[in-house]
């Protein structure tokens, strides 16, 4: 037995050669002479076999990337390195310069190749879908019995270009496709539902209300053979609001804060704040605003009763003393409010 490339003999044989014949004749990569890349001209994200990804941190690491998917290694390789290298760049042409290591046999040898990235611009499947002003998924404001004020829709522009912010670096159909003012409210053309899902909570942590979803099908998908829907997602902000006065059961008291879960409600003849689930909406009854409030003064005093004039008629009127209350001295100037025909000194 002897190696037929150098006369050898003696000598245990790879594929036919001696050890350091087949050594010197293996190509560690099979490297293609040009990969085509697809890269979205919105996004940046190309297409990396099927998929559309994320560009690296830099061209050289994306590069990379798609250039490990494109070589070939010699199976007899071990440990292969490989660096890549941006020789020139000439329009949308990158030379570029690969460099492999590999273990051949316990040896480590290194060769060089060269190949032509081509850049083809294009539109990736999610971009393309903001392109066309696609949604799936619509965001109605509404207020209960009155219309948003200027001032809650521009907070709620807030949140949602806040959020959308966010929620865009992650996901590439967190956008806004369209934002229509009408009598009722505001309407936002969300990307995606799931997105449209978080925009509304996070508008219902700062406003409360009744968020209700309706989809309506919009078709057939063609080539998975699904219904299609869209999702109008409505938040229906409450009457009242902070400061305004409600009627929940028996207990008459004023807003002092809500959120996305509760309302909270200070009773005005008593020490007691009462919590109150947003699904029990319909049963809480708005009984004065915030504006009614009125200042009048204290004129007399006895260990039972407070008496105050009637801040439109002058006339005096008795009221009960409560612990809330107890403490109030004759000339006092003193905020209360009339609800179903009682004032209520408020403290
Ligand atoms: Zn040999
Ligand atoms: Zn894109």
């Amino acid at each position: 037995m002897f190696c037929p490339r150098c006369g050898r003999s003696g000598e245990e044989l790879f594929e036919g050669l001696c050890r350091s014949c087949f050594i010197k004749n293996t190509i560690l990569l099979e490297v293609p002479d040009d990969i085509d890349v697809k890269i979205c001209t919105r996004c940046g994200s190309y297409l990396n076999g099927t998929k559309w990804i994320k560009p690296e941190s830099s061209d050289e690491k994306t590069l990379q990337k798609i250039m490990k998917k494109q070589i070939k290694a010699d199976k007899t390789v071990e440990d292969l390195q490989t660096f890549i290298e941006i020789v020139s760049v000439r329009g949308t042409i990158i030379q570029c310069s690969i460099q492999a290591k590999g273990n051949v046999l316990g040896k480590m040898i290194e060769q060089e190749y060269s190949t032509e990235f081509k850049i083809e611009k294009n539109v990736c499947p999610e971009c393309s879908k903001f392109v066309s002003g696609y949604y799936e998924a619509v965001i109605q404001i509404r207020a209960d019995n009155r219309i948003p004020s200027n001032e809650e829709i521009k907070k709620v522009d807030e949140i949602i270009i806040n959020n959308i912010e966010k929620l865009s670096e992650k996901n590439k159909m967190a956008y806004i496709s369209e934002r229509t003012e009408i009598k009722e409210g505001v309407d936002y053309y969300v990307g995606s539902y799931k997105v449209a899902k978080r925009l509304t909570t996070a508008i219902k942590d700062t406003f409360g209300g009744i968020i209700k979803e309706s989809p309506k099908l919009m078709g057939r998908d063609k080539t998975t053979g699904k219904d299609l829907y869209r999702i109008w997602i409505s938040l229906r902000m409450p009457y009242f609001r902070e400061g305004d006065f409600i009627k929940y059961g028996d207990s008459i008291g004023q807003v002092i804060s809500l959120d996305g879960r509760k309302i909270i409600s200070k009773e005005l003849n008593s020490i007691n704040k009462l919590s109150i689930l947003w699904r029990e909406y319909n049963k809480i009854n708005t009984v004065a605003k915030k504006e009614d409030i009125k200042k009048t003064t204290v004129t007399a005093k006895t260990p039972k009763t407070i008496q105050i004039l009637h801040p439109d008629s002058y006339q005096p009127v008795d009221i009960e003393i409560h612990e809330k209350i107890a403490d109030i001295g004759i000339g006092e100037e003193i905020s209360v409010v009339e609800i179903e025909g009682e004032l209520y000194i408020l403290n």
